[in-house]
C-alpha cells in the first residue's frame, strides 16, 4: 500500500479541506439546533456543498450521482471530521442520506422508496436495535409473522436515529427466532403512518442526537416490502454496517488532525513556570502519541478502503478500523483537553463536543467488544494449531 493519495484524491482532499476551513470551522457552534442542522444553516451549506462539486458525491452513477468509491468517500469523511459544525450522525449537505440497503431493493421497491429518496421527497429511518438485542442483533425479539400475502410485525426498537422524521423505516425483523443471525432475520420496508406504528419517545443523550423508541404492534406489511428474500435481512443490516466502520475510522483521522492543530497551537503559546507547555516532554508525548495513532489510522483506512475498491472482503479490516478509530480519536480528544486544561472543557473550543461524540462512536454501530468477539474467532483459525 502506497502511503500516498493518488494525485486526484489529493485534489479532492483538497478541496474539502479548503471547504471545512473556510466555510465550517469559522460557524461551527452556531449550525446546530439540538440534533439537527438549522434550516437556514442547512439551506446555505447544500448551495456551498454545491458550488465546490461536493453534491451527491456518495451516490452510485447510475442514480444520478458522482459514485466515488470507498477510499474517496474516507477522504471527504475525514476531512468533514475536523469540524464539529454538522452533525456527527446523517450529514446531509451534500444530498439526500441514501442508506446503501435502498440499492438493493428489486424496481418496483426502487420506484416506491429509492427515487423519491434521491428527490429529497422521502426520508427514512434504519430500525435493528432493540431494548432486549443492540450489539446481538441475532437475538431480537421483535417477530415478522407471515399471514397470507402479508407480515405481521410486533416489538419495540430503541435508539432509531431520525425516525421522527422519517416516511418509512427498513426494520430487521425476525422471522425465525431459532434461526436468529442464520437465517432467521428480514428485512422490510414499513411505511412510519402504517397503523400499529407508533413513536414513544425521544432520547436524550450526551451527545446532541435523540434517538427515538418505536412500538410496532400488529402492523401488517404486505410481502412485497421484504428487501431480498427471507432470512435475508441480516446480511443487508451487517453489509450497511461493515461499509459504516470504515467512515468510523476515516471519522477519527479527521478528529485527530484537529486535536493535533489545537492541541500544539495550544502547547505552544501558554506557558507555566516559565516555559512554554510544547517543552514539556510529558505534553510532547501525548502529541507523539496521537500523532503515531493518525500515521497508523491513515495506512489502516486507505489500505482497506482500497481494498474494498479492489473487490476484497473488509470485514475483518473493517472491524479493526472502526474500533482502533474510535478509540484513538477518542484518546486524542481526551489528550487535547489535558493539554488545554480548563479552556479544554470550554463550549469556546471544538474538543469537549468531539470528545463527547468520539466516546459514544466507541459503542454505537458495534461496542468494541463485540468487534473483538468476532475478530478473535478470525485471529484463532489463522494462527496456532
Ligand atoms: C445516538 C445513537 C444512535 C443510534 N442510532 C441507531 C439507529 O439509527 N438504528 C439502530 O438500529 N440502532 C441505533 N443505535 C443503537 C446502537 O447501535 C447500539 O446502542 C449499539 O449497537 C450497542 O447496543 P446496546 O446498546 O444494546 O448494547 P449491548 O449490546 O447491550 O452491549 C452493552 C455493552 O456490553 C458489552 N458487551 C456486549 N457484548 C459483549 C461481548 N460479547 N463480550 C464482551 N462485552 C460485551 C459492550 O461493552 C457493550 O458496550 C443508536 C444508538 C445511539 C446511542
Amino acid at each position: 500500500m502506497d502511503y500516498e493519495l493518488p494525485e486526484e484524491l489529493r485534489m479532492l482532499q483538497e478541496t474539502v479541506r479548503r471547504f471545512v476551513d473556510r466555510e465550517l470551522i469559522p460557524i461551527e457552534r452556531e449550525t446546530m439546533e439540538g440534533p439537527k442542522l438549522k434550516p437556514e444553516a442547512q439551506e446555505m451549506l447544500e448551495e456551498k456543498a454545491k458550488a465546490v462539486g461536493l453534491w451527491l458525491y456518495d451516490v452510485p452513477e447510475e442514480y444520478g450521482g458522482q459514485g466515488l468509491g470507498l477510499l474517496a468517500r474516507a477522504v471527504v469523511w475525514a476531512e468533514l471530521a475536523r469540524t464539529i459544525a454538522l452533525p456527527s450522525r446523517n450529514v446531509n449537505i451534500f444530498g439526500p442520506i441514501v442508506s446503501p440497503i435502498l440499492y438493493f431493493l428489486n424496481d418496483e421497491q426502487k420506484q416506491r422508496y429509492l427515487y423519491p429518496v434521491l428527490e429529497g421527497k422521502l426520508r427514512h429511518c434504519f430500525a435493528q436495535t432493540e431494548p432486549d438485542a443492540g450489539g446481538d442483533p441475532g437475538n431480537m425479539r421483535t417477530t415478522a409473522v407471515r399471514d397470507g400475502d402479508d407480515y405481521i410485525i410486533n416489538g419495540t426498537k430503541r435508539f432509531i436515529t431520525g425516525a421522527a422524521d422519517a416516511d418509512f423505516a427498513q426494520v430487521i425483523a425476525a422471522t425465525d427466532r431459532e434461526k436468529g443471525s442464520r437465517g432467521g432475520i428480514s428485512a422490510f420496508l414499513v411505511d412510519m403512518d402504517t397503523p400499529g406504528v407508533n413513536l414513544l419517545r425521544a432520547q436524550e443523550t450526551m451527545m446532541h442526537d435523540r434517538p427515538w423508541e418505536i412500538a410496532f404492534e400488529d402492523v401488517r406489511v404486505p410481502s412485497e416490502n421484504m428487501i431480498g428474500g427471507e432470512g435475508d435481512g441480516f446480511k443487508f443490516a451487517q453489509n450497511w454496517i461493515s461499509a459504516g466502520r470504515i467512515r468510523h475510522g476515516a471519522r477519527g483521522i479527521g478528529v485527530i488532525e484537529r486535536c493535533l492543530e489545537l492541541g500544539a497551537s495550544y502547547a505552544k503559546q501558554r506557558s507555566t513556570f516559565g516555559s512554554p507547555l510544547a517543552e514539556r516532554q510529558s505534553v510532547q508525548w501525548m502529541l507523539v502519541d496521537s500523532y503515531a495513532d493518525l500515521h497508523m489510522l491513515k495506512l489502516m483506512v486507505y489500505a482497506a478502503a482500497s481494498k474494498h475498491d479492489d473487490g476484497g472482503d473488509i470485514r475483518y479490516d473493517s472491524y479493526i478500523v472502526k474500533y482502533f478509530g474510535d478509540t484513538k480519536s477518542f484518546e486524542a480528544a481526551d489528550k487535547c483537553m489535558q493539554i488545554h486544561g480548563g479552556l479544554g472543557l470550554t463550549t469556546d473550543l471544538p474538543i469537549e463536543h468531539m470528545w463527547r461524540d468520539q466516546r459514544s462512536f466507541i459503542i454505537t454501530e458495534g461496542p468494541t467488544e463485540i468487534l473483538k468477539m468476532a475478530l478473535s474467532r478470525h485471529v484463532l483459525r489463522q494462527y496456532g494449531d
